[in-house]
């Protein structure tokens, strides 16, 4: 069959959840037997959201291909339990830097260069780049903003002329908000009704509609909402809040949101979607057996979005262990030696976040001190590994003053150093030790214990490493190197031997974590804080 194309918008407001309603599109089509692939395009000028602070749009995600990323394709990848790499995430940002080379190379020989054609054409060139020699059949687009902002006009504008192009191979599906009004104990259709309009102001009139509510949405709304919209009754999906967003594939599959869409590109809908092992991970994530309370420390904790791969991992990794993780989040600019036990003492394990800058550095090693003295399950995810060796290195092997070059340059102690290839580096974007890389795992560790794997492949996005003219001291104390990259030998986790369970690694666990394949550091973390 012909590549199909999806696209998704979203109208009304942010946050209605574009992300988890492709992924759970997808995800439906997948279990259907058809090979998906999603890919976002977001209007903002920054070339990848690398340089972004976590503040702006959460956490930044990273791809086996080393692309810094968006966080939905963080839900992608847990949701279709398929690695996305740089093709899925184009920004602003990359489409302007592109046409602009083609510029400077002469490529538009001598052509005023506009936002249509040039601007579109190459919007639409990496739509269709993945839809490239039949590898899927279906390539999901999610457009990111709201329509109606200025800077997502291009993108509806490539939309019509795709639309257009690709007839009915093509289709678009638009999710809106249907508020409640208390006052009046009402649902509200005319937001919807005039998102829709200003689409079709744009040229693009959505196949499907998908109203966000709190509230069941009736016979009568779906019919309003149908007739002033020019999509049939059918083609008026509900989607409810619900208490997990794993949820929601099962909730479009009620309202039969893949028959719809199947329909719509004339193909005949098979058996029924296989979601069997979705079903079944649902179920142990609704009925934990026991609870467990881990905190995070890190410094971006106003913000659930800083942290969500890690979130999500607590998810997988609990309902393997059939447990509900109760995540608490302290900031780390709130730990001190004197409150720390205080603040600590009632988790059953400690997570120590990744992060850069020296801001909250201090409440960071206090809380890898009181894991390390207290025998607590201690995860330390890069900037966390790099602070259990600072740590380490200046309580138990006294190097005072101890530090990251990353936060003391003159520091006696480099114990975390800046890699040989990141000096001399001057531009801050793309330019860290970005993606997956394999790394060999030590027999008779916690580590092999949680990976059962001598080479492991994680992923990774630093510029500091751990100094291994150390190693030795380290070693000797008790703080073994249980994870080292075998072509270059740096080293990518420590432990402590004679603790429970004390993990440091220097790549990010979190970004490979599925609903289907948890990561198996989550697990064994949750695991020994089981068994606290
Ligand atoms: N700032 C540290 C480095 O660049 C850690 C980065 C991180 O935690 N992702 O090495």
């Amino acid at each position: 069959m012909s590549t199909k194309y999806i696209f998704v918008t979203g109208g009304v407001t942010s946050s209605l959840g574009k992300g988890i309603l492709i992924a759970s599109l997808a995800k439906l089509l997948q279990a259907r037997g058809y090979s998906v692939t999603i890919q976002k395009l977001d209007p903002y000028i920054n070339v990848d959201p690398g340089t972004l602070n976590p503040y702006e749009h959460g956490e930044c995600y990273v791809t086996d291909d080393g692309a810094e990323t968006d966080l939905d394709l963080g839900h992608y990848e847990r949701f279709l339990n398929k690695p996305t790499s740089q093709a899925n995430n184009v920004t602003t940002g990359r489409i302007y830097q592109s046409v602009i080379n083609k510029e400077r190379r002469g490529d538009y020989l001598g052509k005023t260069v506009q936002i249509i054609p040039h601007i579109t054409d190459e919007i639409k060139r990496n739509i269709k780049l993945l839809g490239r020699k039949g590898k899927y059949d279906f390539v999901l687009t999610e457009i990111g903003g709201t329509v109606g902002d200025m800077e997502s006009l291009p993108y509806i504008e490539a939309v019509r002329q795709l639309k257009w192009e690709l007839g009915k191979s093509a289709m678009v599906i638009h999710l809106t908000l249907v508020p409640f009004l208390n006052a009046s104990g009402e649902l509200k259709t005319k937001p919807t009704q005039h998102s829709v309009k200003l689409l079709l102001e744009n040229g693009v009139q959505p196949d499907i509609l998908v109203l966000r509510t709190e509230h069941d949405l009736g016979e009568g709304i779906r019919k309003k909402v149908a007739l002033f919209c020019n999509v049939e009754e059918k083609s008026v999906v509900q989607s409810i809040d619900v208490p997990t967003i794993y949820e929601v594939p099962l909730k479009m599959k009620d309202e039969e949101l893949d028959v719809t869409v199947l329909n719509k590109f004339g193909m005949i809908p098979g058996k029924e979607p296989n979601l069997e092992a979705w079903t079944s991970f649902l179920k142990k994530h609704k009925n934990p057996k026991q609870t467990i309370n881990i905190c995070l420390v890190g410094k971006y904790v106003e913000l659930a979005d800083a942290y969500k791969s890690i979130t999500e991992s607590f998810v997988h990794a609990g309902a393997v262990n059939e447990c509900k993780v109760n995540l608490d989040y302290v900031h780390s600019e709130d730990i001190t030696n004197l409150n720390v036990s205080n603040l600590l003492g009632k988790y059953d394990g400690i997570l120590v976040a990744p992060g850069f800058g020296h801001r909250g550095i201090k409440g960071k090693i206090e809380a890898a001190r009181y894991a390390r003295e207290n025998n607590v399950p201690f995860l330390g995810i890069c900037l966390g590994m790099q602070i259990a060796v600072i740590e380490f290195a200046r309580n138990v092997l006294r190097f005072e003053g101890a530090d990251s070059t990353e936060m003391n340059e003159v520091t006696k102690y480099p114990v975390i150093d800046l890699m040989e290839e990141q000096k001399g580096i001057t531009n801050m974007g793309g330019t860290m030790r970005l993606g997956a890389f394999a790394c060999k795992v030590k027999k008779g560790t916690k580590l092999y214990d949680a990976y059962k794997k001598e080479t492991i492949s994680e992923r990774h996005r630093h510029r500091y490493e751990f100094n291994d003219k150390y190693l030795k001291e380290f070693e000797e104390n008790g703080m073994i190197a249980v994870g080292q990259n075998p072509e270059t030998n740096l080293v990518e986790a420590v432990e402590i031997a004679n603790h429970k369970w004390f993990v440091g690694v220097q790549y990010h666990p979190e970004y490979r974590s599925t609903v289907l394949k948890p990561s198996p550091l989550f697990v064994g973390f949750v695991k020994a804080c089981l068994s606290k």
